[in-house]
């Protein structure tokens, strides 16, 4: 399959191609990817699901593949995959396909810290924390508020292509309610143990917050302020910070910079007006698209160009709910999108759409790897010229384990730099 892309991309590293082939279509399973499990590789959440019969087992598969010693991938298992993992006499891991050994591969080890317990008791997970590579993910507030609310229709104004907003076991287990604001006193405390644990260990470098939405800008400054100020105190000077809240008016900003926040990524999910508004209901009714864009903008004021960012999701503008466009047309409206922001200082990161079950789209609805990667290369060559490498605050290569941005920087020589433009 590989064959296709490395004819297409001939300008693209192998190690990158491979990369995209293992994120878009993922590997078999094989006794290899259960040995990496047993010997310290950091779990997935979803093992493998083997069936003998009626019954089926589960078996612990690695959650991150580092390739060539650089890269991150998550390990995606389809046993439709033509790839696979192979250990070496030597102990060592490679990536192969029907023809071939592609490249030697290890898996990111589970951090220290995963071990801790709170003073209560409770593991990293009903603390809202999730070893990601690096970098440590803080969710206080899986439950997103757009799910619970309706349009005249009946709809959820839930996001077309999110299922992980919805309140559950992992919302419950953090003392979330639905409509309160305040993050649960305890989860809180729990929090801070686990940062301050985690730091200890010197294995993570970075620390992002993030949850579902509020319905009101407003409430989100005071949903998440005491989540930065507990994150900040708990890793004092150590690990950057930054805050993945929906957007907030520019003075919501000021709040989180003031409350330890070093940076912040306001997600718009995509640029196009009436895709924004089709598929993203509750960003557009509750927030708003200009409103969006000003509290963006508001964010450089408060935290500097390249310390602001938004990730998007590329392909949602082509199929309902979106009114759907041509592929060119799509690119089009990434690289308008992409360009304003840059030259505004604001990093845009994407993601392909990938369609997971109780969503707006069906399996084959997922943005195909060739498209992926032309929207990679045109926004690739918007940030080579204006020399504006993705910082590494945001996204590094311990932890892009479901973009290709940074790969294409580090391919490139672009990499590096924390802060760009001025
Ligand atoms: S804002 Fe959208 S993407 Fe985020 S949790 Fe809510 S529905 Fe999902």
């Amino acid at each position: 399959m590989i064959t296709a892309l490395e004819e297409r991309f001939p300008e693209l590293p192998a190690s990158l191609l491979w990369k995209t082939e293992l994120l878009f279509r993922g590997v078999r399973y094989t006794e290899a990817l259960k040995q990496a499990a047993e010997e310290g590789a950091a779990p997935n959440f979803w093992p493998y699901a083997f069936r003998e019969g009626l019954k089926t087992r589960y078996i612990p598969v690695p959650y991150l593949f580092r390739i060539d010693g650089g890269a991150v991938a998550r390990v995606r298992v389809d046993d439709r995959s033509e790839c696979f993992v192979r250990r070496k006499e030597d102990g060592r891991y490679v990536l192969c396909d029907s023809r071939r050994e592609a490249c030697e591969i290890d898996f990111v080890k589970a951090h220290k810290w995963q071990s801790f317990r709170t003073s209560d008791g409770a593991t990293q997970f009903e603390a809202g924390v999730e070893q990601l590579g690096d970098m440590l993910v803080v969710n206080m507030a899986p439950g997103c508020e757009y799910f619970r609310m309706k349009d005249a229709a009946g709809q959820s104004h839930r996001c077309s292509f999110c299922a992980y907003g919805r309140f559950g076991a992992r919302s419950a287990a953090l003392g979330q309610v639905g409509g309160r604001v305040a993050p649960d006193p305890t989860a809180l405390k729990r929090l801070y143990e686990v940062l301050a644990a985690a730091v200890e260990g010197g294995e993570a470098r970075h620390v992002y917050l993030t949850g579902g939405s509020m319905s009101d800008p407003a409430l989100e400054v005071e949903r998440f302020l005491p989540i930065v100020e507990t994150a900040r105190r708990a890793v004092g000077g150590r690990l950057r910070v930054t805050c993945g809240s929906g957007a907030v008016d520019p003075e919501g900003s000021r709040r989180f910079r003031e409350a330890g926040a070093d940076s912040c990524c306001y997600n718009l999910e995509t640029w196009d007006a009436e895709t924004f508004r089709t598929a993203c209901s509750g960003k557009s009714t509750f927030v708003g698209r200009q409103r969006w864009i000003d509290g963006l903008l508001g964010a450089v004021e408060v935290f500097g160009r390249g310390n602001v960012a938004s990730a998007f999701v590329a392909g949602i503008e082509l199929l309902p709910p979106a009114p759907g466009m041509p592929a060119q047309r799509m690119i089009e409206s990434i690289v308008e999108g992409a360009t304003f922001l840059m030259d505004r200082g604001i990093t845009p990161l994407y993601s392909p759409l990938w369609p997971v079950d109780g969503t707006a789209y069906g399996p084959e609805d997922g943005l195909s790897p060739e498209l992926f990667l032309r929207v990679e290369l045109e926004v690739y060559r918007l940030r080579a010229e204006r020399s504006f490498p993705v910082p590494s605050w945001l996204i590094c290569r311990g932890c892009s384990y479901m973009l290709l941005e940074v790969d294409f920087d580090h391919a490139f020589g672009l990499a590096g730099a924390a802060v760009p433009v001025s």
